[in-house]
């Protein structure tokens, strides 16, 4: 059994339902299609705390962050909305993306296809 999160931007909860990386998930395609043949528990949906404050700047978010480690997460995948268009990684969840694997957690930048 594979232990895994989903981190987005905060901005897409304007108007994101979550629903595209969870319809992936359970069709197992896009960053999650390495577990076409294993079952897989999600230990946390979450959105960035603050916008534009690094993991160090922000209290709750690195809160969240050592939860989702200390619960045995094994790979977080970040959503394609904490990317630009040109594929450059917003710098804030970058430093989230560098925490998590600086706790021993796998980081893949990939959850549903762009849109
Ligand atoms: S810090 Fe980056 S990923 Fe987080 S809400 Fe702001 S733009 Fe989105």
């Amino acid at each position: 059994m594979k232990k895994i999160a989903i981190l987005n931007c905060l901005k897409a909860n304007q108007n994101c339902s979550g629903n595209g990386c969870f319809k992936a998930l359970n069709e197992r395609s896009g960053g999650f299609e390495p577990y076409k043949d294993e079952e897989v528990e999600v230990t946390a949906f979450t959105r960035c705390s603050n916008c534009g404050k690094t993991t160090d700047e922000d209290e709750g978010m690195k809160k969240k962050l050592d939860r989702i480690a200390d619960v045995g997460t094994e790979t977080v995948h970040i959503g394609v909305c904490a990317r630009a268009k040109d594929g450059t990684h917003c710098r804030f969840m970058q430093s989230h993306a560098d925490y998590l694997e600086s706790r021993g957690v796998e980081v893949i930048w990939k959850t549903h296809a762009a849109h």
